[in-house]
């Protein structure tokens, strides 16, 4: 399988969990498809905006697990974001586009810019493998995403190397706009091949600068918290105690 290396500047740390007993209750979901996870604090504070705000404000018991209810995500979804925060991945395999999206959108609606570089990556690698481009994914991303990195990229990818046919019809939508899908509504994504040298244009003119023209690497609260790892490692496997599933 090809497989597509990306080179970054801030690569994949675990987060540092100062303190392990400090722990969040998370519930996803809701009533047939609710999953439960117990967080490291500290991870979710340090990787994410949102879940800093939520901790962040003292009016849990001092003794007491917060908890936190998300009944509005996919647990799906979710269950890649723990898996990421302890593991730096999203998961191989699995990485159709529509699930890349979504797991886009989350990082935007949870502040979570490590993550969203992560499946930028993903995407990428994705394109290189399989050399489609899923048409749909434009309208997608132009309702849920419009002026993001991962809608940049893909833009990009696509002019050069999309199907002629295709392409035009697709700007022709983007001129118009495209704002009929609803933000439940399941998109159907038909790949279609694309026509100029996709692992040829990704391998010269876009791997090495995917991270200083579409990754966010955070300043300020998030770097200075990551900042030791540069001088002191965290050991092997630190990583994986960052979260435990119910
Ligand atoms: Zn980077």
């Amino acid at each position: 399988m090809a497989t597509l290396t990306i080179p970054c500047v801030q690569p994949w740390s675990a987060p540092t969990i100062r303190d392990l007993r400090d722990r969040v209750h998370v519930i996803v979901g809701t009533e047939r498809d609710v999953r439960e996870y117990d967080l490291s604090a500290d991870a979710l504070k340090e990787r994410s905006g949102e879940f800093r705000k939520k901790l962040s404000g003292g009016h849990h018991g001092a003794r007491r697990r917060p908890r936190i209810e998300l009944p509005d995500e996919n647990p799906a979804v979710f269950d890649a974001f723990a898996t990421w925060l302890s593991r730096g991945t999203v998961g191989q395999g699995n990485n159709s586009y529509l699930r890349l999206c979504h797991l886009y959108t989350f990082t935007m609606r949870h502040d979570v810019p490590l993550m969203r570089n992560t499946v930028i990556d993903a995407f990428l690698a994705a394109i290189y493998r399989s050399e489609t481009m899923p048409y749909d994914v434009t309208k997608y991303l132009e309702h849920e995403a419009r002026d993001s990195a991962l809608r940049n990229m893909i833009i990009d990818v696509i002019l050069p190397c999309g199907n002629k046919e295709k392409v035009d019809e697709w700007e022709v939508s983007l001129a118009k706009g495209f704002f009929q899908i609803g933000f439940h509504a399941p998109v159907p994504l038909v790949p279609f091949e694309m026509e100029g040298d996709v692992r040829g244009f990704i391998e010269q003119q876009m791997k090495d600068h995917v991270c200083d023209r579409y990754h966010e690497h955070p300043s300020g609260n998030q770097l200075a918290r990551s900042d030791h790892f540069f001088a002191d490692p965290p050991p092997q496997g630190q990583g994986g105690e960052g979260f435990t599933r119910l």
